[in-house]
């Protein structure tokens, strides 16, 4: 296959290589033509290329990008599947891109090429004659576009909308680490040569285009202008007034006019060349002068006439971008910077060399950052040609770095996270955020569940949520405390030098780490072989503080998984007094503060250190526990203030059939990043039993440095009536009570380092359940169960499954006489759901379970046997799920089951089995019918030494897993006539309520 030659050819060529750094050239010219009719571009490219690399070559590898657009087998197409987009995979023939009528020719001479098998996005030509060191050869074709629809992915059109990006033949890059070819992906950017480019394009007279480049042609100049004055006229006249929103709106696309016109844009040390084509197009014109050399780059916004108002002052952004990256990383060296407006559906914001172009933002503050980042991206991928798609931190790390500096630089008491959430952030106590702090709660949010991976993975290796939290704010937040660390003068001359050495070249991650080590004189293996390639945490705590007639003696304890400089605050009324930096290579270090009158002292008082957990990071002189940090009980929930032991209250209802109605208050302290103890505490009074009833949950995480994602230890517990014992007359329910006692341990087994779509878990739990029936009924159980899960969600496929031991043991006093009895029983069970109609999101569901009993001392009791249809209420002997009418015998709430064993969708008591059973089911979705579909189930159990075979088939409604009604339709004769002869078919429905993992915690862990 082509894919293992490649790799062999990278194999090679890696070993062959010991010639260090070089750089392949790429010179290109392109004619192009835009067909706003039926959306194709018909082109002609011609491309130089020069081997720089001091080895003969006898091909080259050259990225086709539209065809990644053409059918559901691309690596694009697998990877918006698995993020869950279906753009790609139901797109019409109207909707899809691809790329043909390729000839290529080499040096005027015919060759052979090929597409590459696995990824139609790549090819192969094959040079006639060896492409010796130092020669350059001269590579032809004309291409044929077909523009796929902008809903997609980055190139694209939105109606007459133009966003033509990776639109042309371009060869792969080939460095010291051999060839770069790679499918065009939408999680995953780029790698490109250094060249030059001279493109000219022809299209309708009336587009206004944005490209990559100086624009060469004299009419085109003027009618640019002539836009720029008719805007800026706009605005001085009012001419706009009448539309002020924001956001949404429309403005209609002028018809094409049927002259055309060719324009052409040039530009030397550039990897790429992107142009933007739209007729509604206002323009706005200024210029920046750059700090170093005082020279003046021109800035253009382009942007549709309903976003006036949003873009009124998007040439500030661009020029405060320019000047303030200039300032920090080296001049901006391109003649244009431009900005447009665009509907992209990759993020908020693409960049391209010397243009950007931006998404829809909702608010002027989201258009300014992203506009920025956008701009910022100039230096970090346009100008240090890292690679994008193996080393995603350089760019989209760096850059996160350098917007955050601007954000704080240009607003220094900016709110911007607050701001974003409009008006929600006070209700849910996120008042005062600013723009790092967005950053800071990703990162913690991922790292405090386990879930996060490391900042040097491939791209396509990143969940979704990752790829913003690890690849953006991690490595953002950590260069940022970099600078912190450096001070910012030093900081800037490391990244200077690194710019100087670096620009127009491919920098890898090692030359970062070079240019930053030598100008700043520090060993900084905490951050490249520490912090950026694992996911251990940071943890530092204040061990001690002693005073003396002087000063005070801080003894700081490295709590954590990393070694890193780490700093203190010495803090009075508030106000930083003085910091001091620890270094790093000690596991206790001591820091001593000059003066004596510090209230208080901090690590990283201002949370510049990305440490997940912040609250043993202060000592009080005040106060008995000088590291406890005081209560804050507020509405809700919120975030976990550093400074504060925050705790949240929230009333609660409940209700079942024999608390009748509940009422209480629930105290927790789950919050965001999530703390290591976590507690939720919910007493409630219940009026049907005039006692107490509610929950407790008590538990302790924390992430392992390796092979877990997280440990946990913990207890539930909780108690309610369940209906046990003998009523005080006939008309009041029976007031029994239960109290559960639940300790456990879970282990989420395995790091998540690439993209993982199985999960592995075990869970050991203890239980102890006291039923009170008063003195008529009496029920100890003692037990616990061990639980190993399985799942595994891919594209179409989803595998749940299941390994479970029970142990019980229960001592039941009904009366005087009392029983005894201790039991093992193990079930296995296999869930597995395929999608079997994408478009329409349609399943079909088959389960297995297997249930066996391992011994059984004492009187058996059916109680803790296998149920056909699900476990009843009493069923449930450790009281693990919520049942609305757990010991009911009659009525509505007699019907409900627990979706598990068995899982028949019946109520019959029938089939009940303490040795054996065996199971499957079918449910399958009915396509144009929400929610509803059938099932059928066949079972097999062990009845007085008689294996009885069971089975039926129905209609079911399904609210994901959480809620269930099934209606039998037919029974086989065993199962039927289990029945009461004259039962309605009423009380035959059954249904199932699962309000397990509603937990905020669980949920999080779920989706991410
Ligand atoms: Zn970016």
């Amino acid at each position: 296959m082509k894919n293992c030659i490649l790799l062999l050819l990278l194999f090679l060529s890696f070993n062959a290589f010991n010639q260090g750094y070089f750089q392949q050239e790429v010179n290109y010219t392109i004619s192009v033509t835009l067909n706003d009719q039926d959306n194709t571009l018909s082109g002609y490219e011609s491309f130089e290329y020069i081997n720089n690399s001091g080895l003969p070559m006898d091909a080259i590898y050259v990225h086709l990008w539209p065809n990644a657009y053409k059918n559901t087998e691309t690596a694009l197409a697998k990877q918006l599947y698995n993020m869950n987009d279906m753009s790609l995979q139901f797109a019409g023939e109207g909707e899809i891109g691809w790329i043909d009528s390729l000839n290529f020719q080499v040096n005027g001479e015919d060759v052979k090429w090929a597409l590459d098998e696995e990824h139609i996005d790549i090819c192969k030509i094959n040079l006639n004659s060896v492409l010796q060191s130092g020669q350059k050869i001269v590579v032809t074709t004309p291409f044929k576009v077909k523009i796929p629809s902008g809903d997609i992915s980055r190139m694209g059109h939105v109606g007459e909308s133009y966003q033509i990006t990776q639109w042309y033949p371009k060869p792969a890059v080939f460095d010291q680490n051999g060839w770069h070819a790679m499918p065009y992906l939408t999680q995953g950017e780029f790698y490109s040569e250094y060249g030059s480019f001279d493109v000219s394009i022809t299209l309708p007279k009336n587009y206004v285009v944005g490209a990559t480049g100086d624009l060469q042609t004299e009419s085109e100049i003027l009618f640019l202008e002539e836009c720029a004055d008719r805007t800026k006229k706009k605005y001085l006249e009012g001419e706009f007034k009448d539309r002020k929103t924001l956001s949404g709106g429309s403005t209609d696309f002028p018809v094409s006019s049927d002259e055309m016109k060719t324009i052409q844009f040039t530009q030397k040390n550039v990897h790429d060349f992107a142009w933007f084509a739209d007729k509604r197009f206002e323009v706005l014109k200024g210029e920046v002068v750059l700090p170093h050399s005082g020279r003046t780059v021109t800035s253009w916004a382009m942007f549709v006439t309903h976003h006036h108002a949003l873009w009124e002052d998007a040439i500030e952004y661009i020029n405060d971008g320019t000047y303030y990256y200039s300032l920090w990383n080296g001049d901006y060296p391109y003649n244009n910077v431009t900005a447009v407006d665009g509907t992209i559906s990759a993020g908020g914001g693409m960049e391209y060399p010397n243009i950007t172009v931006i998404g829809n933002a909702g608010t002027k503050e989201e258009l300014e950052i992203v506009i920025v980042h956008e701009v910022g991206h100039n230096w970090f991928y346009g100008l240090l040609g890292s690679n994008e798609r193996d080393h995603a931190w350089m760019d989209e790390g760096l850059n996160t770095l350098n917007e955050i500096r601007y954000i704080e630089t240009k607003y220094p008491k900016n709110e911007r996270m607050s701001d974003m959430m409009m008006g929600m952030a006070e209700k849910i106590h996120l008042e005062h955020m600013n723009h790092h702090d967005m950053s800071d709660l990703t990162y913690s949010l991922s790292a405090g569940y386990g879930i996060d991976q490391p900042i040097e993975l491939h791209s396509d290796d990143y969940t979704q949520v990752n790829y913003g939290a690890i690849v953006y704010a991690k490595t953002g937040l950590v260069f940022t405390y970099l600078k912190d660390y450096l001070g910012d003068t030093l900081f800037d001359k490391c990244m200077q030098a690194y710019f100087d050495e670096w620009h127009y070249k491919h920098p890898q991650p090692q030359d970062l780490r070079k240019s930053l080590e030598t100008t700043s004189g520090k060993d900084l293996g905490w951050l490249f072989d520490d912090i950026i390639p694992t996911t251990a945490q940071i943890d530092y705590s204040i061990k001690k503080v002693k005073y003396d007639d002087k000063g005070a003696t801080v003894t700081v304890k490295n709590t954590g998984q990393l070694d890193v400089p780490v700093s203190v605050d010495a803090i009075s009324n508030g106000k930083i007094k003085s910091t001091l930096w620890l270094e790093p290579g000690q596991k206790k270090g001591t820091l001593y503060f000059e003066g004596t009158n510090f209230d208080k002292f901090t690590i990283d008082s201002e949370l510049r250190m990305p440490e997940p957990n912040r609250n043993n990071n202060s000592w009080h002189k005040k106060g008995l526990c000088h590291k406890v940090e005081p209560v804050k009980m507020e509405f809700l929930g919120g975030d976990n203030e550093p400074n504060y032991t925050n705790a949240w209250y929230t009333p609660i209802i409940g209700t079942n059939k024999y608390d009748k109605f509940m009422v209480g208050v629930m105290f927790h302290n789950l919050t965001i990043p999530k703390n290591k103890f976590e507690y939720i505490l919910a007493p409630m009074f219940s009026v049907g039993r005039k006692n107490i009833a509610g929950f407790a949950n008590l538990s302790y995480s924390w992430v392992p440095a390796q092979n877990f994602r997280m440990i946990s230890i913990g207890l539930n517990t909780k108690t309610y009536g369940n209906g046990l014992g003998v009523a005080a007359d006939s008309l009041t329910p029976a007031r029994g009570v239960f109290y559960s006692f639940q300790p456990y341990i879970d282990f989420k087994i395995g790091k998540p380092a690439a993209r993982s779509f199985s999960k592995h878990g075990l869970k050991l739990t203890g239980n102890y359940v006291l039923e009170n029936g008063s003195l008529l009924y009496n029920n100890s159980t003692i037990g616990g169960s061990a639980i190993y899960s399985y799942t595994y969600k891919k594209r179409i496929h989803d595998l749940s499954s299941s390994v479970r031991f029970d142990y019980y043991n229960n001592t039941t006093k009904v009366g005087l006489s009392s029983t005894a009895s201790d039991l093992l029983n193990v079930g296995v069970d296999v869930k597995y759901k395929m999608l079997y109609w994408k478009k329409k999101k349609e399943y079909v569901e088959i389960r297995a379970f297997f249930g066996q009993n391992l011994f059984y001392n004492g009187t058996q009791n059916a109680r803790y046997g296998f149920a056909l249809g699900g476990q009843s209420g009493t069923m449930d002997a450790f009281y693990e799920n919520t049942m609305l009418g757990r010991n009911e015998v009659n009525g509505m709430w007699s019907n409900q089951r627990i979706e598990n064993q068995g899982g028949f969708k019946t109520v019959a008591g029938f089939g009940t089995s303490t040795k054996q059973l065996v199971a499957a089911n079918l449910f399958f979705d009915l396509p144009y019918i929400p929610l509803v579909g059938l099932f059928a189930d066949f079972g097999m159990f062990e009845n007085a030494g008689v294996m009885e075979t069971v089975y039926d088939f129905g209609v079911g409604i399904r609210i994901v897993d959480k809620v269930g009604i099934y209606f039998p339709l037919y029974e086989s004769a065993n199962l039927k006539n289990s029945f009461a002869s004259d039962i309605k078919y009423f009380n035959k429905i059954r249904f199932t309520l699962n309000l397990n993992g509603l937990n905020p915690g669980e949920i999080i862990q779920k989706v991410l």
